[in-house]
């Protein structure tokens, strides 16, 4: 007998915990997993919850298991799982049920999937849902895109589930089609240049510093209550003081260090190239962690050229303050740049992306979150016209502070041959950015003289030819 609320197919990581969530908020939930063992052992699991988990070992007693209209969260493997399961759906469901996709889809993908809907198939959504396991448990942070009617079926029981900050449900219906997962994308760059900072940061204190793991832990535990206060300088301070019993050392210490990505860091740099928008510290920040991934190399590398000698340091508190400087300098940085992706995209794609709630809803539950998007949120409702976050007038001031910290570690850790690929990136990019005569003079004249491309002259109108090698 049809009895569930809502199904969610898929008991990994992810949908195991986001059907826990979902019962957990009173709602009945089917689910189904294409490894039956998985299912049964997530209804044996489910505990005090069980009395609201149907669980099917079929796709077809899954769907009969739903109340009509059906509304089903897919949450697989990204890529061809999620078209093998979306098919095998439309044979099932029907026109007015509504599928949605809740993995970290390309969003390339999503809006493939939205072209090839057929008129009266099951309705769409691309969902993109942040904050891990702990988040999908207790409340991520939820971007959607789709028809606005299919979002306001589903937005009850997606807000409940959904993290929130201060009482605001951090889950948002945010354009059509590939919206929801276009910017949960974006976050995830951001969210790389985020990291890839804390990180150099951290190298600077490990290898300029010789701080050990431990201090360098307190420092992060200050940090996090003011300016920087976000979940990852919570969570970085955390596994920094955790000590590894059987090395007898901090766990981190112990930790190879060639980072992992699975392709969101990278999507984000790729579709910011394709507009022509600028996203520096998340392409520094992705290829930092290409090139942490060639550990052989780099040791050869380091045989061959030795590392540089240390030619300044400066102790004490100046320069922890300058590096927690620095460090919100830089985050500034790469919000701007991951801001004006999404907007540049909204314009591209027609979604109307809002900036403003995009910052609000991942204020909490998701894996960026910070104090920091309070502001951002701030800023963007008080100048929804601004370019650029960096042009707002509060982030334009903290930019004032800031600015000159982050040089002095950058020149310091330049200096002495301490790699801040992400932090040096930010510095160019500002640099760049607030100089009205540039330099592109010269690669506009370089061009002509080349490939006759022609120029646009100050002094004239119309396009230009140089008198090249008349
Ligand atoms: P996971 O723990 O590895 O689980 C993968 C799930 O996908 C399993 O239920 C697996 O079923 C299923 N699956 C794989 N290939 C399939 C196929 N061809 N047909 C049907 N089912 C298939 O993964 P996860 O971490 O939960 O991630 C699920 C999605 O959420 C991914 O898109 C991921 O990128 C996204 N996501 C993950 C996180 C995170 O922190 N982990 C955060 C946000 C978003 P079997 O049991 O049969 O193998």
């Amino acid at each position: 007998m049809a009895q569930a609320d809502i199904g969610v197919i898929g008991l990994g990581v992810m949908g195991a915990n986001l059907a826990l969530n979902i019962a957990d908020n009173g709602y009945t939930v089917a689910v189904y997993n294409r490894t039956a063992a998985r299912t049964e052992a997530f209804a044996a699991e489910a505990g005090r919850l069980a009395d609201r988990v149907v669980a099917s070992a079929t796709l077809e007693d899954f769907v009969a298991s739903l109340k009509s209209p059906r509304s089903v969260i897919i949450m697989v493997k990204a890529g061809d799982a999620v078209d093998e399961q979306v098919s095998a759906l439309n044979a099932l469901m029907e026109d007015g049920d509504i599928i949605i996709d809740a993995g970290n889809a390309n969003f390339r993908d999503t809006m493939r999937r939205f072209e090839q809907r057929a008129q009266t198939a099951p309705g769409l959504i691309g969902m993109g849902v942040s904050g891990g396991a702990e988040g999908a448990r207790h409340g991520p942070s939820i971007m959607v895109g789709g028809a606005q009617d299919d979002w306001r079926r589903i937005e009850p029981v997606v807000t409940a589930i959904a993290a929130k900050y201060k009482g605001e449900p951090c889950a948002a219906w945010l354009g059509e089609n590939g919206a929801g997962h276009f910017v949960k994308t974006i976050h995830n760059g951001i969210e790389y240049a985020d990291m890839q900072m804390i990180a150099e940061v951290y190298g600077v204190m490990r290898d300029h510093l010789n701080m050990d793991a431990p201090s360098i832990a307190s420092v992060f535990s200050v940090w996090a209550s003011g300016p920087l206060d976000s979940y990852l300088i919570d969570i970085t301070a955390e596994v920094l003081k955790t000590h590894d019993a059987s090395a007898g050392v901090a766990i981190v210490d112990v930790i190879v260090d060639a980072a992992g990505q699975k392709g969101t860091g990278r999507w984000s740099v790729i579709e910011s190239q394709m507009m022509g928008v600028p996203a520096t510290s998340i392409e520094a920040a992705v290829a930092a962690r290409s090139l942490s991934a060639m550990r052989e190399e780099r040791k050869a590398a380091q045989d061959r050229f030795g590392l540089p000698p240390m030619v300044e340091r400066r102790e004490g508190n100046a320069i922890i303050s300058d590096l927690e400087n620095a460090l919100l300098a830089g985050k500034i940085a790469a919000y701007a740049q991951g801001f004006a992706v999404m907007a540049a995209a909204s314009k591209e794609f027609g979604w109307g992306l809002p900036l403003a709630t995009i910052a609000r809803i991942w204020r909490a539950g998701c894996i960026i979150r910070s104090r920091f998007l309070d502001e951002i949120a701030t800023a963007f409702t008080e100048n929804p016209e601004a370019p650029n976050l960096a042009m707002t007038p509060e982030f334009a001031a903290m930019l004032e502070k800031t600015d000159a910290p982050l040089r002095r570690i950058v020149s310091e850790a330049v200096l002495n041959g301490l790699p801040v690929p992400a932090l040096a990136s930010a510095v160019g990019y500002f640099d760049t950015y607030r100089r009205a005569r540039g330099t592109a003079n010269l690669i506009q004249a370089q061009r002509d003289f080349f490939g006759a491309h022609g120029f646009a002259r100050s002094d004239m109108e119309g396009e230009q030819h140089g008198p090249w090698g008349e």
